[in-house]
């Protein structure tokens, strides 16, 4: 079994649901349900052995309903972003989920690349916290050092929907990534502190023009935490052959997102989807980018993902597909868990 440190969860978010539906999260997380993806046994069987959790504030009302024409292309159309008291608020629970979740021992809260390896050798989960669209931070930037303090670690500037830092992508398909402006003034100040803090940048949801722009403002390397290959799945969400280029020369990272619509050629969301399907995106993302470039971005707890790997306990599945297309154990080292580890230990200045 190869362990997996994984670019992108959604596990907070949905205990924090549950938690305002009167569930116990450390009961839920521990303890293990048939709810969602990730929890304790289910992550122990697949090997998952911890990931970046991410803080992702829910749209105030319901997600808007996708828009599909005749050739079965679609669009969502975007929502406004959340106003920053109560974003910050559910962030602040959320970071309340996961400190108790670490005083109950599931998971620990890990600050270093050390902590990432110790919490592996000990059986909990690792865990890095993110931001996923930074409406819990003030414009001004007077509370990140706050949430640096409580664990932070790494932010996606904007979700699939605009705020004061930047513009997302829409979830359209087809699509070019490139469907707006990209960040604000407020965002490259943002960008700026994140390098000073040695928070780490994620690319995931921003428009083409906004990678560009960190690209630009940062020194960084390049990092889309659950993205996949433009060329293969012509969604917004993916990145361009040019952006993985980029991302290359910078030594950064795309993560394969395991959201079926991100995989398939017809960019369906079908739990239906062949392993095949994600091999090739790796493949695509290993040929252009090289093996150091490219790990595991699951997305779980966030998006439907092919049957075939179910939830955590089936995350082995990849692995074995990859190793039967012919990836070696030391490249399934690399995708699996050490290329983070590498470039973690750049983004945080341990080198
Ligand atoms: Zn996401």
């Amino acid at each position: 079994m190869q362990l997996i440190f994984d670019g992108h969860n959604d596990v907070l978010l949905r205990l924090w649901e549950h938690a305002r539906e009167g569930a116990d999260p450390v009961a839920e997380f521990l303890g293990g349900t048939n709810l969602g993806h990730i929890d304790v046994p289910r992550a122990r069987k697949g090997g998952l052995a911890g990931g970046f959790c991410a803080m992702f504030i829910p749209p105030e009302e319901d997600y808007p309903a996708r828009v599909v024409d005749e050739n079965g292309h679609y669009n969502i159309p975007m929502v406004g972003p959340r106003e920053h008291r109560a974003a910050l608020r559910i962030a602040l629970e959320m970071t309340d989920i996961a400190d108790r979740l670490e005083q109950a021992g599931g998971i620990a809260i890990c600050r270093t690349t050390d902590d990432i390896r110790a919490a592996m050798t000990q059986g909990r989960f690792a865990a890095v916290l993110h931001i996923e669209g930074c409406e819990p931070i003030a414009e001004d930037l007077r509370n990140l050092e706050a949430l640096y303090a409580r664990g932070l670690r790494s932010l996606g500037p904007v979700w699939s929907r605009h705020n004061r830092f930047g513009h997302g992508v829409p979830f359209a398909y087809p699509s070019s990534p490139d469907t707006g402006p990209g960040l604000t003034a407020a965002g490259v100040a943002l960008v700026k502190e994140c390098d000073r803090l040695g928070l780490m940048i994620d690319l995931a949801h921003i428009t083409e023009r906004g990678f560009w722009d960190v690209a630009r403002e940062s020194t960084q390397p390049l990092v889309a935490t659950h993205s996949n290959a433009h060329a293969l799945t012509p969604i917004s969400r993916n990145l361009t052959d040019r952006q993985l280029d980029a991302i290359r020369e910078r030594k950064g990272i795309a993560g394969l997102n395991y959201a079926t619509t991100m995989l398939r050629a017809d960019g369906l969301e079908n739990p239906d989807t062949p392993l095949a399907d994600m091999v090739r995106h790796i493949d695509h993302l290993v040929e252009r980018m090289g093996i150091d470039c490219v790990a595991l971005g699951s997305d779980f707890d966030g998006a439907t993902i092919p049957a075939a790997i179910g939830d955590a306990a089936g995350n082995q599945a990849i692995v074995g597909a990859l190793r039967a297309a012919g990836y070696g154990e030391d490249d399934l080292a690399k995708l699996c868990r050490e290329n983070w580890l590498r470039l973690l230990k750049t983004v945080w200045r341990e080198a």
